[in-house]
């Protein structure tokens, strides 16, 4: 099963493809992970992204295809995967169709978890107060401005590959505001349906 999630920050995808992972026993991919994760190591591409994700803003198109490309290739994607803030621009979502044909892949579903703004503000406050309570690190792009830049980001680059997909007969778009179980059970519903 080959799955992309779309949608602003904030609007649940990790968590969704975190509960998929479970139940289907394949990795979700988090290019934002994967990021963060170069940024800790210190790694050419950690310190060339840093700057950039900080203020909220996107990581060129060439370091994130490389990134995933590398990443699908491995042996765990054999069953598929789930990508979880990848694509982000219409260049990314067709350089890694370009990836898949020539492994002779394709998607299974791209679903859209659709949100209101205002109720993103209040969730990315609550991550926050969340991850401090625990005692958590929070993200350095969680704050309200760079927050802010992230949501314009997404309007601008990312919003458009809803037309993309959609144009492609691959869309399905679900209330990502409606409570957490039962989105995941909408889209359990969706990925029965897609393997029908
Ligand atoms: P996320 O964890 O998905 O919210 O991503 C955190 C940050 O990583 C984003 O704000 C971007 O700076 C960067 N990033 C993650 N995925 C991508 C992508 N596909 N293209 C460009 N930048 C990305």
């Amino acid at each position: 099963m080959r799955l992309i999630f779309l949608g602003p920050p904030g609007a649940g995808k990790g968590t969704q493809a975190k509960r998929l992972t479970e139940k289907y026993g394949i990795p979700q991919l988090s290019t934002g992970d994967m990021l963060r994760a170069a940024v800790s190591a210190g790694t050419e591409i950690g310190k060339r992204a840093k700057a950039v994700m900080d203020a909220g803003g996107l990581v060129s198109d060439d370091i994130v295809n490389q990134i995933v490309a590398e990443r699908i290739a491995q042996a765990d994607c054999g069953k598929g995967f789930i990508l979880d803030g990848y694509p982000r621009t219409v260049p990314q979502a067709k350089v890694l169709s370009e990836t898949l044909s020539a492994n002779d892949l394709k998607l299974d579903a791209v679903i859209e978890l659709k949100v209101d703004e205002e109720a993103l503000v209040r969730r990315i406050e609550s991550r926050v107060a969340e991850t401090v309570a625990a005692g958590g690190t929070v993200r350095s792009d969680d704050n309200p401005e760079a927050f802010r830049k992230r949501l314009a980001e997404y309007r601008e680059k990312t919003a458009p590959l809803s037309e993309y997909y959609q144009g492609q007969g691959q869309l399905v778009v679900l209330d990502g505001m409606a409570d957490v179980d039962a989105v995941t059970r909408s889209i359990e519903t969706v990925l029965e349906n897609s393997a029908a």
